[in-house]
């Protein structure tokens, strides 16, 4: 298995050889902590498409609530381009690693679609999107991971490119862009090693159960919440205890003093997976290069879908 460890960045600005600057950058910080897409579809924010007579492929007006827009140093240290890669298996025909966890998945079936309408709230569509498309479907992913998957299975199920209306922030004047959701979806994430911070240590691994995790991230709305039950459910020991329960581990995270919390909080947001949909576009009328993030893919779902 390559790992690849390609630098996506590189290649992001590669791929349109060009030199122009980077003003524009989009960062997904830790308090854009997934609200994952099947719970966007739950809350009836459903992607709006407008109809173009350019092309029959919908598209998609960029706008600030789309795309957003942070004039941030991004540190790229970490994103890297996991490639699909094919197995033998005659289902489950791609396979994806990270770190040490190896996903083989399949496409999207008429089946899936079928689950994903019937099921009864989030969790049981969030089965039928992915892991009822993988080859062990008791693999544990965290909401960062899922996303990841997500976007792979769409990108082998649906070839099409998606469609984007953007407005140039330097000229002004509008285009179209097509883009392959695969060349846009990146990741970024180090190797779990332990954080160590004053006189405390911790040592992470990958999240365990997938039904408890989701069920503790189901229960809790508030973004720091949910970022701080992520976390929680990353933890393998604190201090080389590895008997504390979902709880404990809480509540040692609370009772932690404010500075101590940001520097270890600051350490575990370059370990933890993130998704990153990051690509460079220059506009066609005046060549100023700027990196949108395309986390937002109207059209996501097959057509028969809807
Ligand atoms: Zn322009």
């Amino acid at each position: 298995m390559d790992l690849s460890n390609v630098d996506a960045f590189e290649r992001i600005k590669n791929k349109f050889k060009n030199n122009g600057t980077i003003e524009e950058v989009l960062v997904p910080a830790h308090k854009n902590i997934t609200e994952s897409k099947i719970e966007e579809n739950d809350s009836k924010e459903v992607i709006e498409k407008e109809s173009s007579n350019e092309s029959s492929n919908e598209i998609k007006t960029v706008n600030e609530s789309n795309v957003e827009r942070e004039n941030e140093e991004l540190d790229l240290t970490n994103v890297v381009s996991l490639q699909i890669e094919e197995t033998d298996d005659p289902v489950f025909k791609y396979r994806i690693k990270i770190r040490d966890k190896v996903i083989e998945f399949r496409k999207w079936k008429v089946k899936d679609r079928k689950d994903f309408s019937a099921a009864q709230g989030s969790l049981e569509k969030r089965k039928a999107l992915v892991y009822n498309c993988l080859k062990d479907p008791n693999t544990a992913l965290d909401n960062e991971e899922y996303n990841f998957i997500l976007e792979k299975i769409r990108a082998v199920s649906i070839k099409d490119e998606i469609g984007y209306n953007l407005q140039c922030s330097n000229c002004g004047k509008k285009f179209s862009l097509y883009v392959n959701i695969n060349d846009v979806t990146d990741c970024a994430f180090s190797d779990y090693h332990p954080i160590e911070v004053e006189n405390i240590k911790i040592e992470l691994q990958d999240v365990k159960n997938r039904d408890f995790y989701e069920s503790a991230m189901k229960v809790v709305k508030d973004i720091n919440e949910k970022y701080i039950t992520d976390f929680a459910l990353h933890i393998k020991s604190i201090n080389d205890n590895n008997s504390l329960s979902f709880q404990d581990v809480v509540n040692f995270i609370l009772d932690l003093d404010i500075d101590i919390y940001e520097k270890i909080f600051k350490e575990w947001d370059l370990i933890r997976f993130k998704c990153v949909n990051l690509q460079s576009v220059i506009c066609p009328h005046c060549n100023k290069e700027t990196i949108y993030n395309f986390n937002d893919f109207p059209g996501f779902f097959p057509k028969s879908w809807n």
